[in-house]
């Protein structure tokens, strides 16, 4: 059995269709992907619908949230969850308001890009998108078809990483409370690469274990941006405090150059995510 429990498509900011991305999960050998565009389920109905036989399909997210440590500022934080109720009213609310923000937030950067010499044409983006959620990877794609910059990974570097001037920070769920919405919806939330010091300041071992004491049920240990040590470090603690072990790509098509299914998470840890999740039902024949 391999099992990616992470994966983005082109409703948030992969590449692929859910069509596309699930295609590319069978061709890759998987027997289970799981679906987690960011702050958004608007890829469920098309991967339900374009699923191929044999392979089973996790309904998920990836939701923008923060933690907020007593003495510094708020550190950003993913949460997946799984097999939740989309129509929780609560929850659905939460969700638009975290794409709304997206997108005020990108229009923020796209204009202070432009006014030193970056011109994105915000339109055009937006087209671009097709109305999937708006992320940095779509300025990135913006500022490559301008003329900018000359790929995805040369935007981020130069202009769009976290501590770049034209960085602008997002008012992201409070990670307790987009728990406790996840589990209300009957979902299993798992912290996503919570130990990636690549991507920015990470959070504490006690914040982790105040995320368990919220509901939090799993952590997601095989990660590409995890290091050896950070895994060890993230797999001790999710013995300590019970939780399930996840592993998986974090695929986003061509926007990264990390293959589908080159992490994956354990079948006896999936049953647990399986066991765990009532909101709504995995698609498989
Ligand atoms: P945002 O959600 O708008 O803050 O943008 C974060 C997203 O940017 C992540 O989910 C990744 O998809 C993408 N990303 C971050 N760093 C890079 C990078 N160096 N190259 C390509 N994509 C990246
Ligand atoms: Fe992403
Ligand atoms: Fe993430
Ligand atoms: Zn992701």
């Amino acid at each position: 059995m391999r099992i990616d429990l992470h994966t983005h498509s082109s409703v948030s900011d992969g590449t692929e269709s859910p069509a596309e991305l699930l295609a590319s999960a069978s061709a890759a050998g998987l027997d289970v992907v799981a679906l987690t565009d960011h702050d958004t389920t608007g890829g469920w109905a098309a991967a339900e619908a374009a699923r191929p036989r044999g392979l089973t399909v996790v309904p998920g997210i990836e939701l923008s949230c923060r933690w907020f440590p007593d003495d510094e500022p708020p550190v950003s934080v993913h949460l997946l969850g799984y097999l939740f109720d989309p129509l929780h009213p609560v929850f659905a609310a939460e969700r638009a308001r975290l794409r709304d923000e997206r997108l005020d937030r990108a229009e923020r950067i796209v204009r202070a890009l432009a006014a030193d010499g970056h011109p994105v044409d915000w339109d055009e983006l937006v087209t671009h998108a097709d109305g999937g959620v708006v992320g940095r990877p779509h300025i990135a794609g913006a500022l490559v078809r301008g003329g900018v910059v000359s790929s995805v990974e040369e935007a981020f570097t130069t202009l769009l990483h976290h501590r770049s001037p034209y960085y602008v920070t997002k008012a992201d769920t409070d990670v307790r409370e987009g728990i406790a919405l996840v589990r209300s919806a009957g979902g299993v939330p798992v912290f996503a690469h919570g130990l990636a010091t690549k991507r920015g300041r990470v959070v504490s071992d006690d914040a982790i274990a105040a995320m368990a004491d919220a509901g939090l049920l799993g952590l997601e240990v095989d990660h590409p941006d995890h290091s050896d040590a950070e895994r060890d470090h993230l797999r001790g603690l999710a013995a300590d405090l019970d939780l399930i072990v996840t592993g998986s790509s974090d695929y986003h098509g061509s926007n990264k150059t990390t293959p589908i299914g080159v992490c994956t998470t354990a079948p006896e840890e999936f049953e647990r995510v399986l066991a765990a999740g009532t909101g709504t039902a995995p698609l498989r024949d």
